[in-house]
């Protein structure tokens, strides 16, 4: 089966959210370890974490995605806010040693003036003074749309970063396609050439998880703004010629969908028929 989930909240708890995945249908799932704002979730507790691990081993899950917050911004030019990411970073990152071989997402942040190449630096200084070299889990950087100062808007961006690292050998990528369509990548017209181009400058077996978004504006527009799949400019067509992709195989998919719970169980049935793993329902 392939692995697809969707976002979910774990204000209730990480087995509950387990549980949750489970009865839409999904067999991995992304989630927030603290709220997206950066206070911490007080659900989080380590036995609540191992209780997931044992669901989600049960029930055959893929590799799930921990998100990081909104807030955090590695490369703002003020040092409070570059600290403040370092230090939820390195707080999530210890949390989910107790969910070994996952993911940790985050969105490289914005440059907020000070240019791509000292964003791409501050980004790769705050990775190597938080990824420890034993951890168990890997760090994605997130391909995004280019808006405003936002960096990794381009392939490039994140190769800068990941060679301006020393721990750059155990970093990966989430690629969005809603993000990389609107920094101008054409995933739904030449999927073939935008996953050549990434193989080109980052290498395909970078790329760890996918973010399957539909996109309410034209590819290029530096926007961000997700759409359910089929009701946006990419279409549930060219999604699935991603989900089915070969270089995909085995990948988790995770829907950011502005959704609800109801309505994610029925996209990921949807894509289940379309991909032809589930025949009825
Ligand atoms: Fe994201
Ligand atoms: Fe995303
Ligand atoms: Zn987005």
């Amino acid at each position: 089966m392939t692995y697809l989930g969707t976002h979910l909240p774990s204000s209730a708890g990480f087995y509950k959210m387990g549980r949750a995945a489970l009865e839409m249908g999904a067999n991995t799932l992304q989630c927030f370890v603290r709220n997206p704002r950066g206070a911490r979730a007080k659900a989080l507790k380590p036995d609540d974490l191992e209780k997931l691990r044992v669901l989600m081993e049960e029930n055959q899950f893929g590799p799930i995605v921990v998100h990081s917050p909104y807030i955090m911004n590695p490369c703002s030019k003020d040092e409070g806010i570059r600290a403040l990411a370092a230090r939820m970073m390195s707080e999530d990152l210890a949390l989910m040693e107790y969910l070994p071989g996952n993911y940790y997402n985050f969105h490289p942040g914005s440059h907020t003036g000070q240019g791509l190449e000292t964003g791409c630096k501050q980004i790769a200084e705050m990775l190597d003074s938080v990824v420890k070299p034993d951890q168990k889990t890997t760090v994605l950087l997130e391909t995004m749309s280019g808006k405003g100062s936002e960096v990794g808007g381009r392939f490039e961006e994140l190769r800068r970063i990941i060679d301006l690292t020393a721990c750059g050998n155990r970093l990966g990528v989430c690629l969005d396609t809603c993000h990389v369509s609107d920094a101008g990548y054409d995933i739904a017209g030449n999927l073939d050439g935008v996953l050549e181009e990434f193989d080109k400058i980052l290498g395909l077996d970078r790329l760890k998880a996918v973010h399957i978004n539909d996109s309410m504006n034209p590819c290029g527009s530096h926007k961000d703004r997700h759409a359910k799949i089929g009701e946006g400019t990419i279409g549930t067509e060219a999604i699935v010629r991603v989900i089915t992709h070969p270089a995909m195989k085995g990948l988790p998919f995770l829907l950011e969908t502005p959704n609800d719970e109801a309505g994610h169980k029925e996209e990921i049935a949807m894509l289940r028929r379309e991909i032809g793993e589930i025949t009825n329902g």
